[in-house]
């Protein structure tokens, strides 16, 4: 590698830089009739809008539903409610003996507890 390459290529890489800069950012147009999702491209009846956002029907369930507050997956069927949070049911658990938090739960500080473990010491 001789020494003036590299300066060259140096100068190259700053006027890159530079020109990168001074672009204005264009993001490339959404696809009229793909999904958000999985990018699927149907015809424009078959796509579902959620919060402005095309989707096909499938993906527009996950789109729709609520979050997890543990794992951030969509909440498709059962749903749990904690401290105005959304959980699957399986996702809400007891931080001290990790069962499920089927029968009710309290709140020992910030850990969600099952009850009969909110009451040991
Ligand atoms: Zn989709
Ligand atoms: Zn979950
Ligand atoms: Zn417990």
């Amino acid at each position: 590698m001789r020494a003036a390459d590299d300066q060259r290529r140096q100068a190259a890489l700053a006027r890159d830089a530079e020109l990168k800069k001074t672009a204005v950012p264009t993001s490339p147009p959404p696809k009229a009739n793909g999904c958000a999702t999985c990018q699927k491209e149907l015809p424009a009846g078959a796509l579902v809008n959620v919060k402005g956002k095309n989707y096909c029907y499938g993906c527009s369930i996950a789109a729709q539903a609520d979050q997890c507050f543990a794992c951030n997956k969509p909440i498709l069927s059962a749903m749990m409610k904690a401290n105005n949070r959304k959980y699957h049911p399986e996702c809400l658990k007891c931080s001290r003996c990790k069962n499920q938090l089927t029968e009710g739960f309290r709140m020992r500080g910030k850990d969600m507890m099952c009850v009969p473990c909110s009451s040991k010491p």
